[in-house]
């Protein structure tokens, strides 16, 4: 039996497969010395302008989401993209010394900073670390622009940098209304209502707060949309954006699709499945590069005018403006998305 709770990496010339059970995971962390850089230009293609420039102080993400696209760079260090990408976690120690470094040189050509792309900024090794405060207190010297996406509360530790910041922005991603659907895809993150709870902290607090419904997944939470923007409303957020899901590997998909079976009953499986590949020809996955990267499906279209609707109604205004420059507040009636 293939142990494919941690698909096997394609860039490995060898596999192990496991004859029954998989040997138990625990957690393990890696703490790694970066010698280059610290800040990636990485092209989300959920995200108009496409180019953003990011900050990782952590490699995998203990919060484990299943449909997470992150799960793939796991592999270019030899782990995997299920299990492996959830309990062995690489922190970069040095990662504030180098990011003020590389500011020093880069500060006039910077636009802006996300925190982050490949992991969740605030995992809880992050309480103890404090790498992502400490990056943050150096934008806060070069007053760079900054984007925060998380899941997690322990965000609200760093209102007192947030508030250093000029231009400061924190989304918080919520694509389900409550823990018991939000459990079999997002298995070890903080629960729907301490998000949002987080969210009014900062909201009250003074800083610039967001929702992410990110991603939707067809047949599973449309019908969140509505709701989800209402308690983001209620917990004074003022941007909002939404994303499909997209499965951008094999071995994504494959663990997906496992643990969708494991913990959604077989008749909610189908019908995620059903919605999925009807549209996607047959596939879970999107039909061309295009489709996935600009929205442009059947689905999107009638996903997003049920968002484009609540949220007019609701007060979020529209138009689309980058991280660096809400200075009113607005949603994003394009597809956009981190996590
Ligand atoms: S989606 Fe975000 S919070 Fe979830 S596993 Fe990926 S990086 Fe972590």
């Amino acid at each position: 039996m293939r142990h494919i709770k941690n698909p096997p990496n394609p860039y490995n010339r060898y596999s192990a497969e496991y004859v029954g059970e998989p040997p138990p995971t625990k957690l393990e962390v890696f703490e790694e010395t970066a010698t280059k850089k610290i800040i990636t230009k990485a092209f989300a293609s959920d995200w108009e302008g496409g180019w953003r420039y990011t900050v990782n102080c952590y490699r995998g993400c203990v919060h484990g989401c299943t449909y997470c696209f992150a799960r793939q760079y796991h592999e270019y260090l030899g782990y995997g993209a299920g299990t492996d990408f959830e309990t062995k976690i690489v922190v970069k120690p040095n990662a504030p010394k180098l990011l003020r470094e590389e500011l020093k040189k880069t500060r006039n050509k910077m636009p802006h900073l996300d925190f982050s792309f490949a992991t969740d900024p605030y995992v809880a090794l992050e309480a103890e670390y404090k790498l992502t405060r400490q990056c943050l207190v150096v934008c806060a010297e070069f007053q760079i622009p900054v984007g925060v996406i998380t899941k997690s509360p322990l965000v609200t530790r760093d209102i007192d940098v947030f508030k250093k910041l000029n231009n400061v922005f924190v989304f918080f991603s919520l694509p389900f209304l409550t823990k018991e659907k939000s459990n079999p895809f997002e298995p070890y993150t903080p629960v729907p209502e301490a998000r949002f709870r987080a969210m009014k902290t900062l909201s009250d607090a003074g800083i610039r707060t967001g929702i992410g419904i990110a991603p939707v997944i067809p047949g599973y939470n449309e019908s969140d949309i509505p709701g989800l923007l209402e308690r983001a409303k209620e917990s004074g957020a003022t941007k909002a954006f939404m994303s499909m899901l997209h499965l951008d590997t094999d071995s994504i998909e494959e663990y997906f699709v496992q643990k969708m079976h494991e913990r959604l009953s077989p008749t909610a499986a189908k019908k995620i499945i059903n919605t999925m590949t009807r549209e996607r020809g047959g596939s879970l996955r999107h039909k061309t590069y295009k489709e996935r990267s600009t929205g442009k499906t059947e689905q999107w279209e009638v996903t997003k005018r049920l968002f484009d609707f609540h949220a007019k109604r609701l007060g979020f205004r529209s138009g689309a403006e980058s991280i660096e420059q809400h200075s009113e507040p607005v949603y994003q009636p394009v597809q956009q998305s981190l996590f």
